[in-house]
C-alpha cells in the first residue's frame, strides 16, 4: 500500500518532544504531512528556534520516514521539513488545545515555595470558603509526595469508590475532593519522580469524575519540580495561588515559585501571607513572624496580596482533626481573615481571561 500521512503520522511517534518528553504527535508538534509523488514534506511546531535542535530533529524525521517506507516497500525521494516557531508557553498550549475536564469552570493551583507554610492548609481553606460562599468546588491533592488531605478532611472515615472506570471524588464539608493518599500508601507514594509522578497525577486529575464545578482547586507539592509542569501542560489554569509566611527567608523560595508559574505560562491570581499575626484572647495582635512581609513582596513584584491569615493553635488542631469548616468558628477576626481571602480570590479569578494571545512565526 502507497505511504499515507496516517502511517507516517505514526512513524513520527518513535520521536520524542525534549521538553514535554511527550511523543511529538501527542504533543500536537505535527502540523501538516503532504505526499506529492515520491516527496514528502512535514511542518512541525517547536518552540524553539535553536538551529542544533532543528538539525537533530530533522534527522530523527528523515530517519523515522525512510525506515516506514522501507518496511512498506515504497521509495521515498527528497523529505522535506519546514518548522514553525510556536512560542506559546506550555499553559497556553493547554488552553488551546481543550480543557480535559469539561465540568470545570476554573482551575487554580495553590503552590508554595517550600514545605510548612501551610499551603495545604490555605488551599483547603479556599475550597470550603469558596463553597460556603455559594460555588461548586473540588479540591484535589496534588501534593502525591505527601498527600495531606486524608487527614485534613477527615478522610478515614470515607471509603474509595469507582464507577466506570473513573474514581469518585469524595463529598465532604461541602465540596468534591480527590487524593492519592486514599489510594496508595503513602509512604510508596513518597518515591515517586519524574514520569511516574507525571502520570500519577495526571491519572488523579482526569481519571476522578468531577461534577459540575466553578473551581477546582489544585493543592500541589512545595518546590518547583515535576509536578506543577504536568499541571501547567495537562489542564488549563485560570492561575496560581502562592502562599508564603511572612519572614524575609522564606520570600527568596516564594519568589523561585511566582517565577516559574509565570516561566509556564499561569497567571499569579494572588499571594496569600499564613501565619501572618497572632491574635491573643484579650484580642491584641502580635507580629511573630514580621507581618507584612508577604504583602510587601507581592507589591514588589506586582502581583495581587489577597490577605493574610493569622496564625492559631485551633487551625492546627481543625486540620489534624479533619474539620477545615471549624476554622469559621476560631474567632471573628480569623473567619473575616478567611472570607477575605477567598473573596480576593474569587475576583482575581472573575477578572482574568482564558483567552491567550498565541504568537506564531516562521
Ligand atoms: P504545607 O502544605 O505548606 O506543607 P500545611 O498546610 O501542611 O503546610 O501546614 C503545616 C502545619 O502548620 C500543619 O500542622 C497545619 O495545621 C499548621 N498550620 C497551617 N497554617 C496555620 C495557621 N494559620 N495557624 C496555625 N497552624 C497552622
Amino acid at each position: 500500500m502507497p505511504l499515507q500521512p496516517s502511517n507516517l503520522r505514526e512513524a513520527l511517534r518513535s520521536i520524542s518532544d525534549p521538553d514535554s518528553e511527550k511523543d511529538i504527535v501527542t504533543a500536537g508538534m505535527v502540523r501538516d504531512i503532504q505526499i506529492d509523488g515520491d516527496d514528502i514534506a512535514l511542518e512541525i511546531a517547536l518552540n524553539t528556534s535553536e538551529p542544533s535542535l532543528h538539525q537533530k530533529m530533522r534527522e530523527q524525521i528523515e530517519a523515522a520516514i525512510r525506515a516506514t517506507a522501507q518496511t512498506s516497500e515504497e521509495i521515498v525521494a527528497a523529505v522535506s521539513v519546514t518548522f514553525t516557531i510556536d512560542t506559546r508557553s506550555a499553559n497556553e498550549r493547554v488552553h488551546d488545545s481543550g480543557n480535559p475536564l469539561p465540568n470545570v469552570k476554573k482551575i487554580i493551583a495553590v503552590g508554595a515555595g517550600k514545605g510548612g507554610v501551610g499551603k495545604s492548609t490555605i488551599a483547603t481553606t479556599l475550597a470550603v470558603g469558596l463553597a460556603r460562599q455559594g460555588a461548586k468546588v473540588g479540591l484535589l491533592d496534588g501534593d502525591i509526595y505527601g498527600p495531606s488531605m486524608p487527614t485534613m478532611l477527615g478522610l478515614h472515615r470515607e471509603e474509595s469508590k469507582a464507577e466506570d472506570g473513573f474514581l469518585l471524588p469524595f463529598e465532604v464539608h461541602g465540596i468534591q475532593a480527590m487524593t492519592i493518599g486514599k489510594l496508595v500508601e503513602p509512604d510508596k507514594a513518597l518515591i515517586w519522580r519524574g514520569p511516574r509522578a507525571h502520570s500519577a497525577f495526571n491519572q488523579l486529575a482526569t481519571q476522578t469524575k468531577w461534577g459540575e464545578l466553578d473551581y477546582l482547586i489544585v493543592d500541589l507539592p512545595p518546590g518547583t519540580g515535576d509536578v506543577p509542569l504536568s499541571l501547567a501542560q495537562l489542564l488549563p489554569l485560570s492561575g496560581a495561588v502562592i502562599v508564603c509566611t511572612p519572614q524575609v527567608v522564606a520570600q527568596d523560595d516564594a519568589r523561585r515559585a511566582v517565577r516559574m508559574f509565570q516561566q509556564l505560562g499561569v497567571p499569579i491570581l494572588g499571594l496569600v501571607e499564613n501565619m501572618s499575626y497572632f491574635v491573643a484572647d484579650d484580642g491584641k495582635e502580635y507580629d511573630i513572624f514580621g507581618r507584612g512581609g508577604g504583602e510587601q513582596m507581592a507589591s514588589d513584584m506586582n502581583l495581587a496580596y489577597l490577605g493574610g491569615i493569622p496564625i492559631h493553635p485551633d487551625m492546627r488542631i481543625s486540620a489534624d482533626t479533619g474539620e477545615p469548616l471549624r476554622n469559621w468558628e476560631i474567632t471573628d477576626t480569623m473567619s473575616v481573615a478567611l472570607d477575605t481571602v477567598c473573596e480576593n480570590l474569587a475576583k482575581a479569578v472573575s477578572s482574568t481571561t482564558d483567552e491567550r494571545p498565541t504568537l506564531s512565526i516562521n
